[in-house]
């Protein structure tokens, strides 16, 4: 509901902030967002979308190699990496001033400078002419995002030691790539510089790489990436970086099977992010905080009734479609209304070769939570589209209820399966049971089919398997 206009302040214009903004402005809001660096936010100017350009030029490059296949004689797949670089910029600019055609028409004040507290409803914007501007506000979104976590390594400070923005800003192709965790965006950029023909170590601490995501998955990841020559060492740390000569550095990686020394290029270190909250002046305003990230309810509301808090800095899922998702329901109960943040049904992708997108519950963590479920599992293989593209690596997996088929969980490898998540995302949200899959047309020929193949193995009856 609307209680009339009301000054709303958001701190940060990332797919929270920004999102949050057009929405409150929607629910007739007098909004102002501030912004110390850009637009975007890290999704938009170094995160989500410069990689994603990268991700398609190194899944377009291997494709012209192997062009053959189809009987195209495909010459001269070299790499322009100063133009590649060009269009990620492109690409994140044309972005980034399409949002800020959006703020200006909703009527959004925009600020570009840094917010700190005064007080519980006055702000302080410093701008980049190091003058300041006070703001007043009856309710506040907080959406400052994340930065990433330092490793306090020996060495690690050496001139080569570079973190995802670094990735993404370098002048040329590198010989040689030690990447730091095994994560989403590790793995992500093994898969981009390794097909741009950077020779890539991934050491991860953990015993699996994208710890989290579903053992079979993760580990037949592993085994298609080490195939195509990236190696991977788990259980394993980097103890040292000894600085470059003849420009490269030594790393030391303390390994299950002993210790290893690799000379590299460039170290990327990814090993997560952390709430970027520092320096705002919310410790003397009383917020309750949790190792940094700000503490919020189901409403996304702090323990101050009129400050809100949305995005990487409440720490939940760091990823920029739950940003936005927290961003609105916080917004919507600033102006009134009373909306719970369901986490049930959030797709998570990872866009290396092939795709990974999953959702809910897998197998083990149902199980963990004592429910008695029923699988089904489809190779992409058994897909005709599939065979058509020569995407033929991975499967779709869907975890359900076993008695009444309801749909927990899904994961899918494979070509695309970042888009494909999409439908079994929508099925767990709405309570879909695997019959309402199958009873679900799905075009042929497409790569959706191995979903519905999934839930007919679910209920013992898949067509193209036995
Ligand atoms: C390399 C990389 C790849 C990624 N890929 C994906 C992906 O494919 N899919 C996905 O879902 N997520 C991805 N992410 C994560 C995603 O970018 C974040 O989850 C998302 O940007 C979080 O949005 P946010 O609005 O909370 O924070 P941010 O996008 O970080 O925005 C916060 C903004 O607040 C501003 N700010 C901070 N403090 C102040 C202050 N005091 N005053 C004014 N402004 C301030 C910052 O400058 C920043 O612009 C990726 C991240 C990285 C680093």
């Amino acid at each position: 509901m609307n209680e009339g206009s009301k000054n709303l302040v958001i701190i940060g214009a990332g797919p929270a902030g920004y999102v949050g903004a057009i929405r409150a402005a929607q629910l007739g809001a007098n909004v102002t967002l501030v912004e110390k660096e850009e637009v975007g936010g890290t999704c938009l100017n170094v995160g989500c979308i410069p990689t994603k350009v990268l991700t398609s030029a190194a899944y377009t490059l291997s494709s012209l190699k192997h062009a053959g296949r189809w009987g195209l004689n495909v010459h001269g797949t070299d790499l322009d990496f100063s133009q590649l670089m060009k269009r990620k910029q492109m690409v994140a600019n044309r972005l980034v001033s399409g949002v800020k055609s959006l703020l200006k028409a909703r009527g959004v004040n925009f600020i570009k400078g840094a917010a700190t507290f005064l007080d519980e409803k006055k702000i302080e914007v410093r701008l980049e002419d190091k003058t300041t501007k006070k703001l007043e506000a009856d309710k506040i979104l907080i959406a400052t995002g994340s930065v990433p976590i330092q490793l306090p390594i020996p060495g690690i400070e050496s001139e080569g030691v570079i973190d995802s923005t670094g990735a993404l800003s370098l002048t040329s192709v590198p010989k040689s790539m030690l990447i730091i965790g095994g994560g989403a965006i590790g793995c992500e950029f093994a898969y981009i510089y390794h097909s741009f023909g950077t020779k890539i170590i991934i050491v991860e601490m953990l015993s699996q790489i994208l710890p989290g995501e579903d053992e079979e998955v993760a580990s037949s990841l592993r085994n298609s990436i080490e195939r195509s020559g990236i190696k991977i060492f788990t259980s394993s740390k980097v103890s040292q970086v000894v600085p470059a000569k003849e420009g490269k550095m030594t790393v030391i990686i303390s390994a299950s099977e002993g210790e290893i020394n690799a000379e590299v290029e460039k170290v990327l270190v990814s090993v997560g992010r952390k709430a970027n909250t520092k320096d705002m002046g919310l410790e003397k305003l009383g917020i309750k905080m949790n190792r940094g990230t700000i503490v919020v309810d189901d409403h996304l509301r702090t323990n101050l009734p009129h400050i809100f808090s949305a995005g990487d800095c409440i720490g939940n899922w760091l990823l920029a479609h739950v940003a936005s998702m927290e961003a609105e329901i916080a917004v919507e109960n600033a102006m009134g209304e009373d909306k719970r943040m369901d986490y049930t049904a959030v797709p998570c992708s990872i866009y290396t070769h092939p795709e990974i997108g999953s959702v809910g519950l897998n197998e083990k963590q149902a199980k963990e939570k004592g429910l008695e479920v029923k699988t089904g599992k489809f190779p992409m293989v058994a897909c005709g589209r599939a065979q058509a593209e020569n995407e033929v690596e991975g499967f779709v997996k869907i975890v359900a209820e076993k008695n009444s088929g309801k749909i927990l969980g899904a994961q899918i490898l494979g070509h695309r399966a970042t888009d494909l998540i999409a439908e079994l995302t929508l099925a767990i949200q709405m309570g879909a049971k695997t019959q309402d899959i199958i009873d679900t047309i799905h075009a042929h020929p497409t790569l959706s089919e191995p979903v519905r193949e999934a839930a007919l193995k679910a209920e013992g009856r898949p067509i193209h398997m036995m």
